[in-house]
């Protein structure tokens, strides 16, 4: 289902398509052999050929060409066994070269596709038209002096692969579902670590509308948006004011705009008239890139169980629902710890206390998964006595508590505090026995039609026995007892 926008002169069909650059993980830059790592002091991993020093030949990493190809087989794309480095020529402050190390006309990756999950259930296929290498630039830095820019080197010619979508997208939250999943794939692939704030991951989003059934309209190409929520509010921004400038009779300039997070706005950074002539030419410094099939069948049968694999194989296997596989999907580790715990166990209750309790506690305390001080092999030791009945569900938040604080086993802690559950109908019997005894106004309300004071007998029982009761038990001896 197409996202369709209202203007006065009734509905838009919003078009979009993405240029998503994916810092690529390798332990050096593209051409040299400069470490790659994020937060470093300023330009203390820049090599010769990073600065540009003349006379420097770049020397193609084998490792970065096997992270694009690994990229291409998790996008379901055409790997291409010839491409071609070109050089992007422009001038800027924090590009020493003049230009920049690109594919232009022979990416190594073609044509791919990715699916897409979306808030009603259903998926969709966004195609990929091409994935190529290229060098990242260094980065300007206008805010540490009063009068002067300084400049840092350290990401000069790190590797980055730019992956571009056909104009697929429908509307902000199918842009958000993409970007999401793509993400996703690269960082189960471990080709890049997806993370926005850092900029390892950044987005162009194409935007422009249409009436629906006509030709595609003129894009504004957007820079600049560093996180999914701001992908959600620039789209929502930006097509707003395409529909009202096209309504009130102008027309929408291809131009590339910035997101301003702080105003909540896009605005103009450069229109069509000073568009960049990138003069691109063939590197005379690289020969062309031949990728045998052979490599390409070896990087395959490397590649993981991926996340829409995973997810359809979790609702197989354990019975799960689409949202709770979605869920646990979401990030590998997170997959891996359920599977751990659910190992032997009801797959099921597993996941309910993965997503509901864990997932809670560790994000009220702004805590990674890997931070968990339960660790799966613990929270399955928990679900296994609950399924036995030697703890109820009530119980289990207890001691599930007790075991985020202090990182004991369940089996410990219900051993230490006494809390086994009591399944002895005649220990409880004599409860039950007692309360009815204690209570004889209420269980004649009771009898006289208040079905609604069974719930305290329920209390009164379990209040007794410290909550350790079988919760089972009680019921059926209550219901039993009262007829
Ligand atoms: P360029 O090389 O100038 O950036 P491309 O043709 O490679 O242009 O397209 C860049 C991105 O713009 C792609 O993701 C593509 O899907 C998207 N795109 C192209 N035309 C439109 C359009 N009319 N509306 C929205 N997105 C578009
Ligand atoms: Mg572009």
């Amino acid at each position: 289902m197409a996202q369709l926008a209202t203007g006065r002169t009734g509905e838009w069909e919003i078009v979009i398509g993405m240029e998503v650059h994916a810092q690529v993980i390798a332990n050096s830059k593209l051409f040299s052999g400069s470490a790659t790592a994020f937060g470093g002091e300023a330009n203390n991993q820049v090599s010769f050929v990073d600065a540009a020093m003349p006379g420097m030949l770049p020397v193609l990493n084998r490792k970065c060409v096997e992270q694009a190809i690994r990229t291409g087989l998790g996008l379901n794309a055409v790997i291409n066994n010839r491409s071609i480095f070109a050089r992007k020529n422009y001038f800027y402050a924090d590009l020493p070269q003049g230009y920049q190390i690109s594919q232009y006309e022979h990416p190594i990756v073609g044509k791919g596709v990715i699916e897409i999950d979306l808030e009603d259930g259903t998926t969709k296929e966004i195609g990929i038209t091409r994935l190529h290498l290229e060098q990242d630039a260094g980065k300007s830095m206008h805010d540490q002096h009063p009068t002067k820019s300084y400049v840092d080197l350290n990401r000069s010619g790190c590797a980055l692969m730019e992956i571009v979508s056909e104009p697929d997208i429908r509307g902000a939250d199918e842009a958000v579902a993409y970007l999401a999943k793509l993400r996703m794939i690269l960082q189960y692939l471990g080709t890049c670590n997806g993370n926005m704030e850092e900029g390892s991951m950044r987005a162009d989003v194409n935007v422009s509308v249409r009436k629906p059934g006509d030709e595609l309209g003129t894009r504004a190409e957007i820079k600049n948006v560093n996180s999914l929520k701001a992908v959600q509010m620039a789209i929502d921004y930006e097509v707003s004011r395409q529909i009202e400038l096209i309504e009130d009779g102008g027309a929408v300039d291809q131009e590339t705009r910035l997101w301003d997070p702080a105003k909540g706005v896009t605005r103009s950074m450069r229109s069509k008239e000073d568009a960049h002539d990138y003069r691109y030419f063939p590197d005379p410094d690289l020969l062309p890139l031949e990728v045998a099939n052979d490599w390409i069948e070896e990087v395959r049968g490397t590649l993981p169980e991926l996340p829409d694999q995973k997810k359809h194989r979790f609702m197989k296997d354990y019975g799960l629902s689409l949202y709770d596989s979605s869920v646990l999907i979401a990030e590998r580790e997170r997959a891996d710890y359920f599977e751990t715990a659910a190992k032997g166990r009801d797959a099921k209750l597993t996941a309910n206390w993965v997503i509901n309790e864990l997932l809670g506690i560790l994000n009220k305390n702004d805590k990674d998964l890997s931070e968990s001080p339960i660790a799966a092999e613990q929270l399955g030791g928990m679900i296994a006595l609950i399924s036995d009945d030697t703890i109820s569900g009530k119980i289990a938040k207890d001691v599930f508590a007790i075991m985020y604080e202090t990182g004991k086993d369940a089996a410990a802690i219900v051993e230490e505090k006494g809390l086994k559950q009591v399944t002895d109908t005649g220990a409880i019997e004599k409860i039950v026995d007692e309360v009815i005894a204690e209570n004889p106004d209420n269980v004649a309300a009771y009898k006289s039609g208040k079905d609604k004071l069974f719930g305290f007998f329920v209390g009164q029982v379990m209040k007794k026995m410290q909550g350790k009761a079988n919760p089972e038990a009680v019921n059926k001896l209550l219901k039993d007892k009262l007829s």
